[in-house]
C-alpha cells in the first residue's frame, strides 16, 4: 500500500471528481490532469471511499445556500495519505484516514473558544464550501482528519464519518438517562445508532416510512425492541426520540410519543416546516432541540466507541460514476442501510 500511494503521489495521472455546476443539475465527470497540492496544514488524500449522506442531497437540490462555484459533494471519506502540506504533524504518507463534515473552523469566535467548533460562525464544511470526496483524490485540513478503527474496511468505515457521527451526537443529547429512544428514519444514521444504544442496554424503537418493510426488518435485526411506521402510535412512552428523516411533520409526532421530561432531537441539518401543534403537546417540560454539524471530540468519542462495538455497516455500493443514480435511490428510499461510492 505505501508503495502504491507513494507511486500514486509522483505521477501526475489524471484523476475524476464528480462535479455539480449549478443547484439542481446532474453532477458530472470532470477529470483534472494535476494532482492537487497540499497547502500548509493540508493533506492530500486518495479516496478509497465515500458515503453519501441526506445532506448531500440538501446540497444538491439547493436547499442549502449555493456556496458561488462548482461543488463536488461527499463528507463521509475515508483514504489513503497522498501528500502531506508544510507543518503538518501527527500524520503519514499511507495511513488511512477520514474526512468528515467539518472541514475548517476560526479557532477564535466565542463558539470556538467556548467548545462549541460545531457552531463555528465562519465554519467551512467538507463536499459543500470545501471539494469533497466524490473524487479520487481530496485536500483536507490535517487538524479535521481522523484515524479509523481498523475493524472497518474502507466502505464499511465511510458512513461511520457522518451518519455515525452525527448520529452520535443526536444519541448524546438525549441524555444518558434516556432508556427508551425512538429513532424516526432508519437509515444509514439510524442503522448504526441503533446498534450503539443496543450495546449500551437502550430500549430502541425504530420508525420509518409507511410500508418500508426492508427498514424494519433490518431495525429488527440489530435488535430494535419494536419497528413500525412512523404513523403508528409508539408502544410504550419514549425516554428521547431522534429524528433522522428531513420530516418536519414528524416533531409533533414524536413529542406525543415522549413522556414528560423527554426530549425530540432533530438531528438533520434541512427539514421541512413544522406543522404547529397544540402547546399540551409540549407541556411537560418535553424538549425539542437540534443538532448542528460536529465536533472534533464527537468525532474521536464516536471513533473510540466504534472500535470497541462491532457495527455491522449495510453498506450499499455504487461506482463513483453512479453518483447521480446514488443520490436518487436514497432519495427515493430505494436501499436499506448506507450508500458507498467507490472510485
Ligand atoms: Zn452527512
Ligand atoms: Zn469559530
Amino acid at each position: 500500500m505505501g508503495d502504491a500511494q507513494a507511486a500514486c503521489a509522483m505521477t501526475d495521472q489524471p484523476w475524476c471528481a464528480m462535479e455539480m455546476a449549478a443547484p439542481g443539475r446532474p453532477l458530472q465527470q470532470v477529470w483534472r490532469q494535476r494532482l492537487p497540492q497540499p497547502g500548509p496544514g493540508q493533506v492530500r488524500i486518495h479516496v478509497a471511499a465515500c458515503g453519501v449522506c441526506r445532506t448531500d442531497l440538501h446540497v444538491v437540490d439547493g436547499d442549502l445556500p449555493w456556496p458561488g462555484h462548482a461543488v463536488v459533494p461527499g463528507h463521509e471519506i475515508v483514504g489513503h495519505v497522498g501528500a502531506l502540506g508544510a507543518g503538518v504533524a501527527g500524520l503519514e504518507v499511507g495511513q488511512r484516514v477520514g474526512v468528515p463534515w467539518l472541514g475548517w473552523t476560526c479557532g477564535r469566535c466565542e463558539h470556538c473558544l467556548a467548545g462549541r467548533e460545531n457552531l463555528c460562525t465562519g465554519a467551512r464544511f467538507t463536499g459543500w464550501q470545501i471539494a469533497g470526496g466524490y473524487a479520487e483524490q481530496v485536500l483536507a485540513d490535517a487538524r479535521f482528519v481522523f484515524a479509523l478503527p481498523s475493524r472497518y474496511g474502507d466502505e464499511e468505515a465511510a458512513p461511520l464519518l457522518c451518519a455515525g457521527l452525527i448520529g452520535w451526537r443526536a444519541y448524546a443529547m438525549a441524555g444518558a438517562q434516556a432508556q427508551r429512544i425512538g429513532l424516526y428514519g432508519f437509515g444509514a444514521a439510524a442503522h448504526l445508532i441503533a446498534q450503539v444504544a443496543v450495546h449500551q442496554g437502550r430500549e430502541v424503537f425504530a420508525f420509518t416510512r409507511p410500508g418500508d418493510t426492508p427498514a424494519q426488518d433490518l431495525a429488527r435485526s440489530l435488535g430494535a425492541a419494536w419497528a413500525g411506521d412512523s404513523e403508528q402510535a409508539a408502544p410504550k412512552p419514549l425516554d428521547a426520540a431522534l429524528l433522522f428523516a428531513p420530516v418536519g411533520a414528524l416533531v409533533p409526532t414524536a413529542l406525543q410519543a415522549v413522556r414528560p421530561g423527554g426530549t425530540v432531537v432533530c438531528a438533520g441539518i434541512h427539514m421541512s416546516d413544522i406543522p404547529s401543534f397544540p402547546y399540551r403537546w409540549l407541556w411537560g417540560e418535553r424538549r425539542i432541540v437540534s443538532v448542528a454539524n460536529l465536533t472534533r471530540q464527537d468525532g474521536l468519542d464516536f471513533m473510540r466507541v466504534a472500535a470497541e462495538i462491532p457495527l455491522q455497516v449495510r453498506v450499499h455500493r455504487y461506482a463513483l460514476a453512479q453518483a447521480n443514480q446514488a443520490l436518487d435511490d436514497l432519495r427515493a428510499g430505494r436501499f436499506a442501510g448506507a450508500a458507498v461510492l467507490t472510485p
